[in-house]
């Protein structure tokens, strides 16, 4: 039995002004279309520095969304990179088009610049970057060949709140971005997500979007019940309950994003004379990380232990993750219906099946790095041996 008592990998903190925000919204009448979102948007937005924000259902939804503002439909592709969470990969096939997967760069698990260019083709529409575990992708190089191209970018940044390149907070370079709120992320809403945009009329639309492409709110029918339909809108609104939520914590990123720094520097102090393994991180002056968590991509040498090594930080109680399982041109439906060609994707299927991430967030405490750090060590000799 480990001596410690457990450390989950994500773990919302809820504080009585959280609970107290949530239960004002139970106390009064209105549940859903209310003025929590809207706070909840211009306090996101001020945070951001820019740009406007709109709430939704999830990370997901905002993704969806903005590629049925674009009119992507079948016959169209999108670019995007290998190594995400699926939803990246799904938000584009759900529309028809076709996902047209890209590898990331070894050193931070963002899209690679340098093979983005080849590929694109006649029926490129839009490119989608992720900003990995909250490593800021390029943005300078990326933006420069689709403007070359002249195609929108979108940011999924579902992990990447507080994640800045060259000063500027990361969704504010492309043409549409998400965040996300699930419970795990930096903030969260219970579930829930941002569509952020530079561009009024993305926003625009997209609040319409989100809500059946009603064509006026349910704030602005002189009439109760009369509207008319502009559009194929779906239902991915945020609801207030949620809002109210997502707008008390959006007050407290600062320290959240305080302590995941500290924790990943004390991770990195006690880590550093250690071998078989390496951390990702930004490796352009450019980036500032946002510290979603600690990525340990192990050696080659190492790699085949990774399985191992998250069953013995299980049994030693210490939450881990693993982002992704599958590069995501290998999941079951993408490799099915597009096949698989393991020669284009070398980078991603290394981090896939040679990282674990260990816990930055603030339920982490130094005491709780520190002993993580020690089992850690401990663990990686005994399955060297
Ligand atoms: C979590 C995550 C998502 C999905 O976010 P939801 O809000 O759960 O839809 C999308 N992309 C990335 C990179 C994520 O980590």
């Amino acid at each position: 039995m480990p001596d410690h008592s457990p450390i989950p990998f994500g773990q919302p903190i809820i504080t009585d002004a959280d609970r107290q925000a949530v239960m004002e919204v139970l106390d009064g009448t209105i549940l859903t279309h209310g003025p929590k979102c809207q706070d909840f948007e211009e306090t996101f937005a001020s945070f951001m520095g820019g740009g406007i924000s709109v709430t939704t259902s999830s990370c997901t939804a905002s993704l969806h969304l903005y590629y049925l503002y674009l009119g992507i439909g079948a016959g169209d592709e999108v670019i995007l990179p290998a190594i995400s969470h699926v939803a990246t990969a799904h938000a584009i096939e759900i529309t028809n088009a076709k996902p047209i997967f890209v590898d990331c760069s070894i050193d931070t698990g963002t899209l690679d610049p340098d093979l983005l260019e080849q590929a694109i083709t006649d029926r490129t529409k839009a490119i989608c970057v992720v900003h990995f575990n909250g490593i800021p992708a390029d943005m300078t190089r990326i933006m420069a060949v689709a403007s070359k191209h002249a195609l929108p970018v979108l940011e999924d940044a579902a992990t990447a709140l507080g994640a800045r390149w060259q000063g500027k907070h990361v969704g504010l370079f492309g043409d549409g971005a998400g965040f996300s709120f699930y419970p795990a992320k930096h903030i969260t809403s219970g579930e829930g997500g941002m569509f952020c945009s530079r561009h009024k009329s993305a926003a625009d639309a997209i609040r319409e979007l989100r809500a059946f492409s009603y064509d006026r709110t349910l704030n602005e029918r002189k009439l109760p019940g009369i509207y008319d339909v502009k559009g194929l809108g779906l239902n991915y609104r945020m609801s207030e309950l949620q809002a109210a939520l997502g707008a008390s914590q959006i007050r407290r990123v600062g320290d959240f994003l305080k302590a995941r720094k500290e924790n990943f520097l004390h991770y990195k102090e006690l880590l550093e004379r250690q071998v078989g393994f390496r951390l990702l991180e930004s490796i352009s002056a450019d980036g500032e990380d946002s510290h979603y968590c600690l990525t340990v991509f192990l050696d080659s040498d190492m790699a085949g232990h990774r399985n191992d090594l998250l069953e013995r930080f299980k049994d030693e109680g210490i939450g881990t993750s693993v982002h992704y399982p599958h590069p995501l041109p290998r999941l079951k439906y993408y490799r099915e219906k597009y096949g698989y060609d393991a020669a284009l994707y070398p980078c991603s299927a290394a981090i896939a099946d040679g990282s674990l991430n260990l816990p930055t967030a603030p339920h982490v405490d130094r005491a709780d790095v520190e002993y993580i750090c020690q089992t850690a060590i401990r663990l990686f000799g005994e399955v060297k041996k």
